[in-house]
């Protein structure tokens, strides 16, 4: 059997943005994932088939002893597999990637090393510090703070160190940071030079407290690990560049209640605004038990005259059957096509179809007042793929007016699961915000939720909603909405949470 490479890959400093390329190609194709505590446990999602194997801190002892993951490296190797180990930050920078590849060396393992986004730098960008600046610094030293400096044994050069180094990141230095502080002071660095301390840098629950080699020790009192502290003038700068710390939902934990496949979009508008978001999928969208009804119409397109799509997930389902029983767009000739809103009509655009009509408002209604306003729908005869749940308003309205209504199912709605260790986690933590996007979402969440559990994070927890349809249900189940996106789309939605975060009315 050949032996597996083994990569030993910088996963970055948290945010799992900063994964470089490479390490997202090698984690891709791994058989087998072997991470550590400080690797961004979302990374495991690139690798779902995988092997998972968490090695680092429980608590305050490990999982896995250093020689005993090294072994562990080597056996799985020798299994055949591909590893993919990764470590938070470098795997080189104070990462004992060094010590592993040694390791694997000596047991003719092959191994490939991907350089990661260190913390000491990346969480200093995050918290505004560039490590070093023209005219401020012109070096930087990277030092562990793990050793006790008044140790005779410790291996700093104090004297070296405070007299020479512009800028010092110290990595692991929470415990020590006194007599970190002490050193320092006793080797000539004045007592006013700034420090920073950035705790879970570049993640959503990043925190940074500033001060002076003075009054820093005070001023931490009772931060955990891990953290890094900068020690430097750079450190000033942050009064200008803080960036990652001042967007509107920083600090902000949102529950994202949208099916696994639809989730994406929202939760990275929600991230790119600073948010921590919680993907808690209510339900699940899956194709319909009988496809007879909806390849019939499929094969007779020619014969209407409208298509309405409900939902991107409508259009989507649509276009992949019609593919996959031998059709595609030249088919498509004849029937015009509506579109509910634009996020339903950039789907269809995305298949190469242009959409003749979308409401001014994204709900059921104004597509009604849309076809009441075109034309005469007697008679015209009207395809509507859609969810097996849900209103029935657009058929009977439409129906009303003459119109013959051929209605399938393209998907179903179903509910999700939670796990009870994603319920423990929405107790223990409860979020800021919990957006809804549909009824089916509110309804699911609740279920899934249960009311008990529900009314214990309430108290605290603004919920969102997409329109008024959404809210109407959340009211229906005792669910208090305080913002209404302005019109039904993803994008009003986010806005929704921003505006009701900033506290200011529509
Ligand atoms: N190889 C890693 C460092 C591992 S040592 C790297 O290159 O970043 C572990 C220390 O890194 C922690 O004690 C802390 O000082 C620092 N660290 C890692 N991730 C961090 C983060 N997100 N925010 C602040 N410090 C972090």
């Amino acid at each position: 059997m050949t032996i597996g490479t083994v990569y030993l890959i910088g996963a970055g400093p948290g945010d799992p943005g900063l994964i470089t390329v490479r390490g997202m190609e090698c984690l891709r194709k791994a058989d087998v994932v072997v991470y550590d505590y400080l690797s961004n446990p979302a990374l495991l999602r690139e690798a779902p088939e995988a092997e998972h194997i968490y090695v680092g801190k429980r608590g305050s002892t490990h999982v896995l002893e250093q020689p005993d993951i090294n072994d562990l490296l080597v056996a799985k190797a020798k299994e055949g597999k591909a590893i993919a180990r990764l470590k938070g930050g470098d795997p080189f920078v104070f990462g004992r990637g060094g010590e592993e590849a040694l390791h694997l060396k000596e047991h003719g393992i092959p191994f490939e090393v991907v350089p990661g986004v260190t913390a000491g730098v990346a969480a200093a960008a995050y918290a505004g510090i560039p490590v070093t600046h023209r005219g401020c610094t012109s070096s930087l030293g990277m030092l562990t703070g793990h050793e006790d400096p008044t140790k005779p044994e410790s291996a700093l050069d104090w004297a070296r160190i405070a007299g020479s180094m512009g800028t010092l990141v110290f990595y692991m230095g929470v415990k020590n940071l006194p007599k970190v502080v002490d050193k320092l002071i006793e080797h000539g660095r004045p007592k006013d030079t700034p420090v920073a301390l950035i705790q879970w840098g570049t993640m959503a629950r990043q925190r940074t407290v500033v001060g002076t080699l003075g009054d820093i020790v005070e001023k931490t009192k009772g931060i955990e690990p891990p953290a890094i502290t900068i020690v430097g003038e750079v450190v000033a700068l942050r009064e200008h560049l803080n960036w990652f710390e001042t967007r509107p939902l920083f600090g902000k934990r949102v529950v994202v209640t949208r099916s696994r496949e639809q989730a994406s979009d929202l939760s990275a508008m929600l991230q790119g605004l600073g948010a921590e978001v919680m993907e808690l999928p209510t339900i699940k969208l899956v194709p319909p038990d009988d496809f007879a009804p909806m390849d019939k119409a499929i094969e007779d397109i020619a014969s209407f005259d409208w298509i309405i799509f409900a939902s991107v997930n409508g259009v989507k389902s649509f276009f992949d059957r019609a593919m996959e029983i031998g059709k595609d767009i030249r088919d498509l000739a004849g029937p015009r096509i509506c579109a509910i809103g634009p996020g339903t009509r950039a789907a269809a655009e995305a298949y190469h179809v242009r959409v003749d009509c979308q409401p001014p408002k994204y709900v059921a209604e104004s597509v009604v007042d849309e076809f009441r306003k075109m034309e005469d729908m007697a008679g015209k005869s009207i395809l509507i793929p859609r969810t097996d749940v849900g209103r029935r308003l657009l058929m009977e309205e439409l129906e009303k007016m003459g119109a013959a209504i051929t209605e399938v199912t393209a998907y179903r709605t179903l509910p999700e699961t939670i796990s009870p260790e994603a319920l423990q986690d929405l107790l223990d933590n409860p979020p800021d915000f919990v957006t809804f996007t549909s009824s089916s979402t509110v309804r699911n969440f609740v279920e899934c939720v249960g009311k008990k559990s529900l009314s214990q994070i309430a108290a605290g927890t603004r919920f969102i909603s997409i329109g008024p349809i959404t809210s109407k249900t959340a009211q229906e189940l005792g669910i208090c909405i305080t913002a209404e996106a302005e019109e039904s789309t993803i994008p009003a939605l986010v806005a929704a949470v921003v505006r009701d975060a900033s506290g200011k009315k529509p």
